[in-house]
């Protein structure tokens, strides 16, 4: 399904190198050598870059780490952990998810970030020479990479806790979804716009660094998208329910009973665990009050929204 390798297998978590983080770190040694050799760091500006790059790439897995051990804690599937252009995603399912959990998981992946970026800030004090370059610059990066994240916008973490935050006051993911992703639109407009006047600078690395910052834009921007459109599957499961789409006709013979009570997610769970054209739906009492065809489902979901 996704490109890439797979280098770890960490508490049930496939951790998956993407291609597009290699071309990141090539990029990012390039731009930040020339940045290292004006700083007089050690003796070799592109070894130093490419240290520095490591020293990153192992911050933004502790950033996802965090992410997956909260996670796994709640009790949640984690399928795998991607590491990529913007840094990392951890694909997080469960059954057993709501706001406070969503929160949880989303805002401990920046807090990681900040306390590793103080810490590398706090080791460039006591050393020199590269070493010191390379913490303060992994350091300072981390603190960036914690605010940043923080911001409300779809797919970054803020966004998550301000989706989480809004379906625990309305009730409605799709809700939270909705206003979360258009602010991760924004954001990622606001990014194009901070780029495009970083064009203009002066300084002899603002075209490298204006267009690392567009690749972030573009980054930011299908990932609201795509949340967006998540959002909108979302609603339209909401929407469904047993009793609303039920036929008062008798069900067929050996038609599976599934509870008329059923809506949304767990509606559409119960129809997978068992594939059927009919389904017999029963009250509480285990009396059948009706029939349920898969196909009235299937029209109600596509004509939803
Ligand atoms: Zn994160």
């Amino acid at each position: 399904m996704s490109g890439g390798w797979r280098i770890a297998r960490i508490a049930g978590a496939d951790i998956r190198v993407r291609p597009s983080l290699l071309v990141m770190g090539v990029i990012l040694v390039i731009v930040f050598a020339p940045q290292f050799d004006s700083l007089g760091a050690g003796p070799n500006p592109y070894l130093t870059s490419i240290v520095f790059v490591l020293s990153l790439y192992v911050s933004v897995f502790l950033h996802e780490l965090a992410h997956l051990g909260v996670a796994r804690w709640f009790g949640m599937r984690v399928p795998m952990v991607e590491l990529h252009l913007l840094g990392g995603e951890t694909h997080i399912e469960g059954d057993s998810r709501n706001p406070w959990q969503e929160l949880a998981t989303s805002v401990v992946g920046p807090i990681a970030s900040f306390v590793v970026g103080i810490a590398a800030l706090w080791g460039a004090q006591a050393t020199e020479g590269a070493t010191r370059s390379v913490l303060w610059s992994v350091g300072f990066i981390n603190v960036l990479i914690a605010i940043f994240n923080m911001l409300p916008g779809l797919p970054l973490d803020g966004g998550r806790v301000l989706r989480a935050l809004i379906w625990a006051v309305t009730g409605s993911e799709s809700k939270g979804v909705r206003v979360a992703g258009w602010i991760g639109r924004l954001a990622a407009l606001g990014l194009v716009g901070i780029a495009i006047s970083m064009m203009f600078g002066e300084d002899a690395f603002a075209i490298g660094r204006a267009l690392l910052l567009l690749a972030v834009a573009l980054f930011l921007w299908q990932g609201a998208s795509y949340a967006l459109q998540q959002g909108v599957a979302l609603a339209r499961i909401g929407s469904l329910s047993a009793s609303s789409l039920m036929r008062e006709d008798a069900p067929p013979a050996g038609a599976v009973p599934i509870s008329v009570e059923l809506s949304g997610r767990d509606l559409l769970l119960a129809m997978a665990e068992n594939p059927s054209d009919a389904y017999a739906l029963v009250d509480d009492g285990g009396f059948v009050v009706g029939t349920l065809f898969a196909s009235t489902v299937d029209r109600a979901y596509r004509e939803a929204g």
